[in-house]
């Protein structure tokens, strides 16, 4: 499975820093970015289980949901999301990423956020999942040690001559697999999209035995969905410089982060550094939604 990997420059930087992106939002039409790689295994060992059911959670706006039904509907298994909040029940058909999932199959139940909030541990969920049958359970954001041994592949012989490769982090799954994949040289970057993120490093901890990563804790804009003007002119201008649509929710903030760190002189200039695009694209449509509603510019594509 062969994505470009491409040059891109950064709006409002002069350098002569070598910077690479790797396009893995192009690896699947639906199944984009790290969701492909994350499901990879899960959809084996679904498979190997005899499993006619995924299960998995999502807010309105994941990416993981979008991949999920997607990826079930192309392995031949029915899916169900579990939605975060009751309280969409009535209007989840506005929403373009429950939409697009629902394309594919996936049918939804919505949880209260309380009971959303415990996951497996809560009885409420547990009593759901009890009545489905035969199903393959993957976690929220796709992580487990199954979807880090997929991350661990956007690694490989082909990306040997970088110093630095950065991602976006949501639950950090796909950071831990580039730190697996990761050969000794190399060093792995991670931007949070959630606040108060620290948790992460931890979590990293899991499922990597390597120190090769750094999670930098700076560039989340007020939390996961939150975003500013100035990112999304950030955005439009490296759209309009690279033609490389970034997603608002996550690459954006990544990509920002990486310009602000190289700006502050914090990446060594004789660094290579590649850039791993995650995909997320599906999120724009949602996102220029709200921003039009509110009177802003809205995320060219
Ligand atoms: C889900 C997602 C992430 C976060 O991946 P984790 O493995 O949960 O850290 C990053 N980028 C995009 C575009 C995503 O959709």
């Amino acid at each position: 499975m062969n994505v470009p990997i491409q040059t891109f420059q950064f709006p409002g930087l002069q350098t002569d820093q070598v910077l690479h992106i790797k396009r893995e939002d192009l690896i699947h039409p639906v199944i984009s970015g790290n969701k492909f790689w994350k499901l990879k295994y899960n959809i084996q060992k679904a498979k190997e289980l005899g499993k006619k059911i995924l299960v998995t959670f999502g807010g309105a706006m994941s990416n993981h949901i979008v991949a999920c039904a997607a990826a079930a509907n192309e392995n031949g298994f029915q899916s169900i999301g579990i939605i975060r909040g009751e309280e969409i029940v009535d209007k989840w058909k506005d929403n373009l990423t429950l939409t697009e999932a629902s394309t594919y199959g996936m049918e939804f139940i919505f949880a209260p956020r309380h009971e959303y909030r415990l996951k497996e541990q809560s009885s409420y969920i547990q009593n759901i999942l009890n009545t489905i049958p035969n199903h393959y359970l993957v976690p929220e954001g796709g992580t487990n040690s199954l979807a880090v041994k997929g991350a661990a592949e956007i690694l490989s012989e082909k990306t040997f001559s970088y110093d630095i490769i950065t991602s976006a982090m949501g639950t950090g799954g796909t950071v831990s697999g580039l730190s697996v994949g990761a050969f000794p040289h190399q060093q792995v970057i991670g931007f949070p999209v959630l606040k108060n993120a620290h948790f992460l490093v931890k979590e990293l901890l899991k499922h990597t035995s390597k120190e090769n990563f750094i999670v930098n804790l700076e560039y989340h804009f007020g939390g996961y969905a939150k975003i500013t003007n100035e990112l999304i002119d950030f955005i439009n201008e490296f759209y309009n410089l690279n033609h490389i649509p970034l997603d608002p929710i996550y690459t954006g903030k990544m990509m920002f982060g990486l310009r602000d760190m190289i700006k502050k002189g914090q990446i060594h200039k004789d660094k290579k550094i590649l850039a791993i695009h995650t995909g997320g694209l599906q999120g724009i449509k949602e996102m220029n939604k709200y921003l039009k509603k509110k009177n802003k510019p809205i995320i060219v594509t």
